[in-house]
């Protein structure tokens, strides 16, 4: 676990601006969510974090450490997408080790994180499958398992239930939240959709347009909106 803190980061593509001077305060072990409308920039932050894409300015620390300047091999973070590929060669055993396995893991210390995982996720009856062989539900939990293996000290999620059907959506979300109760892993997870933020996060920050409009524990938000712009994100049906 680590506390991420993201102080006045700023990012440009070209001449575009696309996120001006963004500072959050990630507490250790806390469940962050960015939400806001599609483009108003919350992958590409989650990606400065990951150290995915540079910064154009501000920074960005983790734990101790600035990490602007740190490959993302080298930054102690799982992330999952919305589009998770699964390697279709691999079974899942084998998906989920792979990260391990490139950073040279003991061969019993990656058996055994990968069991740990898979019991985790109820993932164990299905190791030796292929994800071809597994549901859309089966396979995001195993992108979630190939994170977990790594034990590292934040996760990142970007839509990770965009494309799943709504009942499991709702299932995948109680079990996220009891992954996260189970593990504390500080974890920053992006939505646009205010159910999802509302009922998953400790702290909700809402982005409009490459700024942040509010932040806050979620009942705060839906109690004293600070704008129109919240007010009525928040307030909007799904
Ligand atoms: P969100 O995830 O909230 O939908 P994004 O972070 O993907 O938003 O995008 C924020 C803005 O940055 C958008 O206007 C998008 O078009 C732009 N953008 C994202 N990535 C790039 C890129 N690689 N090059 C140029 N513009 C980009
Ligand atoms: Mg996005």
């Amino acid at each position: 676990m680590a506390s991420v803190e993201i102080r006045d980061v700023r990012k440009a593509f070209g001449a575009t601006q696309v996120i001006h001077g963004v500072s959050i305060d990630i507490v250790d072990g806390e469940f962050v969510i960015l939400v806001g409308p599609s483009g108003c920039g919350k992958s590409t932050l989650l990606r400065m974090v990951a150290g995915l894409e540079n910064v154009t300015g501000g920074e960005i620390r983790i734990g101790e450490r600035v990490v602007n300047d740190v490959p993302p091999k080298e930054r102690d973070i799982a992330m999952v997408f919305q589009n998770y590929a699964l390697y279709p060669h691999m079974t899942v055993a084998d998906n989920m080790a792979f990260s391990l396995k490139l950073r040279s893991a003991p061969k019993s210390e990656i058996e055994e994180r990968v069991k740990k995982a898979a019991d985790i996720l109820g993932l164990g009856h299905l190791l030796e499958r292929y994800p071809r062989q597994l549901s859309g539900g089966q396979r995001q939990r195993v992108a979630m398992g190939r994170a977990i293996v790594r034990n590292p000290q934040v996760f990142l999620f970007d839509e990770p239930l965009s494309n799943l059907d709504a009942k499991l959506r709702v299932q995948m979300r109680t079990e996220i939240k009891e992954l996260h109760q189970r593990l504390k892993t500080t974890t920053v997870y992006v939505t646009h959709d205010q159910i999802e933020a509302m009922t998953m996060a400790d702290k909700i920050v809402v982005m409009h347009d490459g700024i942040v409009e509010q932040m806050g524990a979620p009942l705060e938000l839906y109690d004293r909106p600070a704008n129109m712009f919240v007010a009525g994100f928040i307030g909007s049906p799904a």
